[in-house]
């Protein structure tokens, strides 16, 4: 399971993929910015897979709703964010509010974990995402995904005040704020269990970015190598940027440079226009 925190001075966000995403959305230069190690020891990164543990009489004390979560949405909840759903109904990624040193405890602890359940007379595995007291907990609503009752959600209905939301409208409406404590799924091939118990736990300092040009943007930390560059070279790079695929200019490109040396860089594309995504390496004298 891929959990993903960024923090800095300004949010720390998180993200929770529930199903194996491609590569290019999370290539492998971000993965080497990876801190997780600077903050715990290697066999501490772990999703336990528990077996013979009991946890279905405390499902059947929660609240069952009676639609789908999809359905329910700015009905009966609000949430932090917007989800990932897919077309079904089913969820394939959350994303949240995360402080950065509460994830550092949560992988520690080994709060995420799979359990294989039996409920309603059907086997599931349950992953959780926080502590135990947290998941289990009476109040929390049970939310199908889909009318094939084969996957749901726990949920703690939190007040929005609680989360600190002001309302600037009276008239506003006030729903309670869905937080996501587990998900419960027979269904392998949406979520299969070789990835959920995969421990793939990023965590990484946002310093933030500069922009370099219109959709090229630079790390804070490489700007100043970029800076270094006189202003003519620095266009004439900015001119071999194109698409090599639709050779779209730069201005249909979202484009993050990272420098390699002071006379070259690599530059990580993406064509607004054609939708393909390359990585260029520029060099000059
Ligand atoms: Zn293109």
């Amino acid at each position: 399971m891929k959990i993903t925190c960024y923090y800095g001075d300004h949010s720390d966000m998180g993200y929770i993929s529930l199903k194996p995403v491609s590569e290019n959305q999370f290539d492998e230069y971000e993965w080497s910015k990876n801190e997780i190690s600077q903050h715990m020891q290697p066999d501490q990164i772990t999703i336990p897979y528990v077996i013979d543990e009991v946890v279905s009489p405390f499902l059947d004390r929660m609240t069952i709703a009676a639609h789908t979560f999809e359905e329910d949405y700015e009905e009966g909840y609000d949430t932090q964010f917007g989800n990932d759903i897919d077309e079904h109904g089913y969820i394939t990624g959350i994303e949240l509010t995360l402080y950065h040193d509460r994830f550092i405890d949560l992988v520690k602890n080994q709060v995420f974990k799979v359990f294989k359940i039996e409920w309603r007379n059907r086997e599931y595995h349950l992953v959780t995402f926080d502590y135990a007291n947290e998941v289990f907990k009476k109040e929390n609503v049970i939310y199908k995904l889909t009318d094939g009752e084969d996957a749901f959600v726990i949920v703690q209905l939190v007040e929005p005040e609680q989360l600190g939301y002001q309302y600037t409208d009276e008239n506003d409406q006030k729903r309670p704020v869905a937080l996501f404590k587990g998900l419960i799924s027979a269904r392998d091939d949406i979520y299969p269990l070789e990835y959920l118990l995969k421990p793939q736990f990023f965590i990484r300092k946002d310093e933030g970015y500069f922009w370099v040009e219109q959709g090229v943007r630079c790390d804070a930390v490489e700007k100043e190598l970029w800076d270094f560059i006189s202003l003519e070279k620095r266009a004439n790079i900015l001119e071999t940027i194109i698409c090599e695929k639709c050779l779209a200019a730069l201005d249909s490109l979202d484009c993050t440079i990272e420098m390699k040396s002071t006379n070259s860089l690599i530059s990580r594309i993406y064509c607004n226009q054609c939708e393909h995504r390359f990585v260029k390496v520029v060099e000059w004298d």
